[in-house]
């Protein structure tokens, strides 16, 4: 039997993460985070010496790392980088090197493998317009950049970082014009996508949504 699989992408701080997770054990689908692929293949060609922004050396050093996504933690050859890959440092490099072509067909490969394993929902940038454009069920989620940063900044303090919300702003815009913008595989909402603006949602009310598109898409199917 063919898995279904459900992808929902967006830009930084629209809470892809914790409703794709949440939507996910609703279902008792597996919830895959491509952008923890692509931070831990940022924190890869860091630990390496290598340079960032260097399309040939990451797409190299990326083939020869093992990434392996366990129970919701992170491994890099071996090592827990779980928490490592959440800093802003790891958000704005992994955001670099998601420009390049050769670790974008690297990491491709690692996503699409995981739908022969089960049913997914896989959350991203690119998942429902490259990763997967035949998905089930494919979702948009959007928000003002203002409150995508204030959810961001308040994840961050409560976490004990320092940080003022203008740079907050000014990380999430910067992290957009490069998403946005790249040649391979930009940030677009995908073909036949269902957009859901959670500007004055609350996370539950997302979720809820969520699952009703979902079974509203299945059931016609
Ligand atoms: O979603 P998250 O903030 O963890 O993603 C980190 C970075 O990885 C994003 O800023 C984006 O540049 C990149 N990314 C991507 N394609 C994906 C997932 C993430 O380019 N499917």
């Amino acid at each position: 039997m063919k898995h279904v699989v459900v992808t929902i992408d967006g830009p930084a701080g629209t809470g892809k993460s914790t409703v794709a997770r949440m939507v996910a054990q609703r279902l008792g689908y597996l919830y895959l985070d491509t952008g923890a692929l692509y931070r831990a293949a940022a924190l890869a060609v860091d630990g390496a010496g290598g340079d960032i922004d260097d399309n040939a050396e990451c797409g190299r050093i990326v083939s020869e790392t093992t990434i392996e996504l366990k129970d919701n933690r992170v491994e890099v050859n071996g090592t827990d980088v779980t928490d490592e890959i959440r800093s802003s440092r790891v958000s704005t490099l992994s955001s670099r090197i998601a420009v390049h072509p050769s670790v974008r067909k690297v990491l491709l490969a690692v996503q699409r493998a995981f739908s022969d394993q089960q049913s997914l929902v896989v959350e991203g940038r690119d998942t429902g317009s490259v990763v997967f454009p035949d998905a089930s069920v494919k979702i948009y989620l959007d928000a003002s950049a203002t409150e995508r940063a204030r959810r961001r900044h308040e994840e961050m303090i409560s976490k004990g970082v320092a940080v003022s919300f203008d740079q907050v702003l000014t990380d999430v815009k910067n992290r957009d014009q490069r998403d946005i913008s790249r040649q391979t595989a930009p940030l677009v909402v995908p073909e036949h996508a269902i957009v859901v603006d959670t500007t004055h949602l609350t996370v539950a009310g997302v979720v809820q949504k969520v699952v009703e598109v979902i079974q509203e898409k299945l059931a016609d199917k």
